[in-house]
């Protein structure tokens, strides 16, 4: 849009390179599950930010309550309790099984995720003495962009800058079936070997309930065995749930399509579907390890990021939209699986609920980032909105609508994606 150029153009000048290369709309508002710019142009959103508005965009609820908490003056503490804080806390809990039912509130994802590590290395510790600190992660997890969360992280351009790489953290191969065909637990424990851990070294295995770069799930069975595997060696098994929480996989919590509990999980980004505010969520005897006064940030429990996530939560909660997540999932799956089905590139396609993952190869599972990037940018021009390409070389067209979208506008948005394979092979 030849109007937004200005804007792109002081980007460009002001702000880090790091952050080039998103597709170049400018978002002026946004509602629903649509998303306008200032002059005119509409698109649907595939994106919700960055899986943020779970709920939807521009919901007046939310709004509406971050500005009464704004009106009401309380607009920061953390050294000092808060009626607000306390609420938040009493109602999230209250939407976890027993018995994970404490919390700790946080802003970002990346630092819940730093302090699962730092519980999982206490607790490692405190039963195991000071061998028992590893922590095992997968291949190409995504946990987030400060250096703690990015040595849990396996994606290796994201962390060759940090340098004394801290030996304590090791990846083995997510069993996802397609990039990784050999889904036995065998080749975790295999791994662990392989680079010399031994499972009594282990406090925590930590992973995204689906991998953010490829939207693929574990075998539940898998899953059910690293959870004997975790009790057996006395590791925690931890999931982060940034991505999946809050109704994205169409559960309440992505864990529950395992069967299994977890004994920390974290949250973000679809919590509150607009202010930043995250939270950990656990076993209360791992909760408590840390000293009182040990824990707290300054923005934990920022008032009006709580006032936004107890909308958000009532939200999801009273529209039931992980249902909604799950019926409506199942139309974009079926439209993805006709694509796939049309176009050999589209060669692998994951996801559950409303997060699905299509990834675009060449011959031999090469993955193909200049194909998903082109068919992105194409969608954009063509008025169905995705964030940039993910995964593998960026291979992966990740799909992410606002929970509240409709199975029509799922099926438009599927018309579009195909259009654009079509016209970009031509
Ligand atoms: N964990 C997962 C699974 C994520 O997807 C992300 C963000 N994409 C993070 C952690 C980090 O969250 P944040 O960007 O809020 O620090």
């Amino acid at each position: 849009v030849p109007e937004s150029l200005p804007i792109l153009q002081k980007l460009h000048d002001f702000e880090l390179r790091a952050m080039a290369g998103q597709p170049p709309v400018v978002w002026d508002r946004a509602e629903g599950f649509q998303v306008y710019d200032a002059w005119g142009n509409k698109w649907l959103d595939w994106s919700s930010g960055v899986l943020i508005t779970n709920a939807g965009h521009g919901r007046k609820e939310i709004a509406d309550a971050i500005s009464a908490q704004a009106q009401h003056t309380l607009l920061t503490n953390y050294c000092f309790p808060s009626a607000i804080r306390a609420e938040l806390c009493e109602r999230l809990v209250g939407l976890m099984p027993e018995p994970l039912k404490k919390i700790f509130l946080l802003t970002t994802g990346s630092e819940t995720v730093e302090f699962a590590v730092k519980i999982a290395r206490i607790h490692g510790h405190k039963i195991g003495g000071r061998s028992k600190n590893v922590i095992v992660s997968f291949e190409k997890a995504f946990h987030g962009r400060t250096m703690g969360s990015q040595q849990v992280g396996g994606i290796p351009v994201l962390k060759e800058w940090i340098g004394n790489l801290d030996p304590g953290f090791v990846q083995v191969p997510f069993p996802d079936g397609y990039w990784t065909e050999d889904t036995s637990f065998e080749l975790f424990e295999r791994t662990l070997a392989e680079n010399g851990v031994a499972p009594s070294q282990v406090c925590a295995v930590i992973l995204e309930t689906y991998q953010g770069g490829t939207a693929a799930f574990a075998p539940p069975q898998y899953i059910k065995t690293l959870r004997q595997w975790c009790d057996g060696h006395r590791a925690l098994l931890v999931f982060d749930e940034v991505q999946a929480g809050f109704g994205r996989t169409g559960t309440l919590w992505g864990f529950e399509h395992y069967g299994v509990l977890p004994d920390l999980t974290t949250w973000g980004k679809g919590i509150s579907s607009s202010l930043p505010i995250s939270a950990i969520v656990g076993k209360p005897e791992l909760m408590d390890l840390p000293n009182p006064g040990s824990a707290s940030s300054t923005h934990t429990g920022n008032p009006v990021c709580c006032a936004a996530a107890l909308a958000n939560v009532d939200l999801i909660v009273k529209e039931n939209l992980p249902h909604n997540a799950a019926v409506v999932g199942e139309v974009l799956q079926e439209g993805l699986r006709k694509i796939k089905a049309r176009f050999p590139q589209a060669a692998y396609l994951a996801g559950k609920g409303l997060v699905a993952g299509l990834a675009c190869v060449k011959a031999h599972k090469q993955p193909d980032g200049e194909l998903a990037h082109a068919i992105v940018w194409r969608c954009v021009e063509k008025g169905l909105l995705m964030f940039s390409p993910v995964g593998p070389a960026g291979c992966t067209i990740k799909i992410a609508p606002p929970l509240n979208i409709t199975a029509e506008a799922v099926r438009e948005g599927c018309a579009v994606l195909e259009e654009a394979f079509e016209e970009v092979l031509a």
